[in-house]
């Protein structure tokens, strides 16, 4: 029996494309074996390349003047490729919103001179910063932000504006959750597994006038410009990975796009935000304007509640409610995959416990 996972990740993947991965999975069209043992170079992978890309560059509405490559090593690995990669100054700034915003900070702090310029952490990160062109040095190579924050259930409600300062988003926990105007970023990257598929394939997008600013010290595996000019198979590239990457792209294309999801998407966290701010006895501390619509953080009233919520609900398939020891409590992510249904389960669980426990 399949269960409502809500972990943040990997996260769930959708039924169909699970289904339709199990039905070719020993003889990929005819081929005789499985996505998993061919040759990257063969005529079936490439053609999986070349539709996750196109795939992904229609329902993202990426425009033509960048480049798509999918890479491993996850979100972290990119941590470390931004600055080797974007190293003209050898200078950016930091926007530090979070446990991961605050690894690719210190990641970067190795390579040159890069500075944290805003902060949320004076209130365990429950907002976002307001930022403008004023926050930013001149003459750095990129700001970095994290759009959707994982751990602690925040996301920008837009695009800062920084200048003309490019600007380089981790989307690992929001990439196709809503629509995003690509043009108003230098570089996107995320780790397939929340939201676009799972582990092992690492989305990066990037402006192609970026290409070519690397430090000469930067790998040749961390090398952007060497991933496009070999369409990411410069070496074995995460074949599965990408193949099922591919058939999420497909699957959000049949559903009427990222607009389409997104509408869902906000149904989805409204149902479970109402449930949490119509109690007395659950709350969510972020500040409503900056709530994610993917990662949802709620407490009870105490810690041994909290424990007995996440324990009970797992005994119903409703499973990895536990929240990050960083915030603690409960935390329900609810990417593109989790059904309506998970949530609404969610809530009724919510409802029930509340009436048992409630002093
Ligand atoms: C999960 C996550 C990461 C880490 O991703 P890996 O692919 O495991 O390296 C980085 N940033 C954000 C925002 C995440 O949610």
């Amino acid at each position: 029996m399949r269960i409502f996972n809500f972990s943040a990740g990997p996260g769930m993947l959708p039924e169909e494309v699970l289904a339709e991965a199990q039905k070719k999975l020993l003889d990929y069209e005819g081929s005789g074996m499985s996505v998993m043992e061919m040759s990257h170079r063969g005529k079936h992978y490439e053609a999986i390349n070349a539709e996750a890309e196109a795939l992904l560059r229609e329902i993202m509405n990426i425009p033509d003047n960048y480049e798509v490559i999918f890479v491993q090593g996850g979100a972290t690995t990119q941590f470390e490729a931004i600055p080797l990669n974007l190293a003209k100054y050898g200078a950016a700034d930091y926007v530090v919103t979070g446990n991961f915003a605050e690894r690719a900070f210190k990641e970067a702090q190795k390579f040159g001179d890069y500075k944290e310029v805003a902060s949320s952490a004076d209130c365990n990160h429950t907002y976002i910063p307001k930022l403008s062109p004023s926050n930013f040095r001149k003459n750095i190579d990129y700001v970095h932000i994290c759009y959707n924050n994982t751990i602690f259930g925040t996301k920008f409600d837009k695009v800062p504006d920084t200048g003309g300062i490019p600007i380089v988003a981790d989307m690992s926990s929001c990439i196709l959750s809503e629509e995003f105007d690509v043009s108003k970023f230098g570089v996107i990257y995320a780790g397939a597994q929340k939201n676009a598929g799972p582990a092992g394939a690492t989305i990066v997008i990037v402006h192609r006038d970026l290409l070519g600013n690397e430090s000469k010290n930067c790998p040749t595996m961390l090398k952007w410009s060497t991933q496009v000019k070999e369409k990411s198979l410069y070496n074995t590239p995460p074949c599965f990975s990408t193949y099922v990457s591919m058939l999420v792209f497909r699957w959000i294309k049949k559903l009427g796009g990222v607009k389409a999801i997104n509408a869902i998407n906000k149904k989805k966290a409204k149902v479970l935000y109402d449930a949490i701010d119509k109690s007395k006895f659950y709350s969510n501390k972020v500040e409503k304007e900056y709530r994610s619509i993917m990662n949802v953080p709620f407490v009870t009233p105490n810690a041994e509640l909290d424990d007995k919520f996440v324990k009970e609900a797992a005994t119903v398939g409703l499973t990895t409610l536990k929240g990050h020891r960083l915030v603690g409590g409960m935390r329900a992510s609810i990417y593109n995959a989790m059904p309506s249904a998970g949530v609404d389960a969610l809530v009724d669980f919510m409802k029930k416990f509340e009436k048992e426990n409630k002093k």
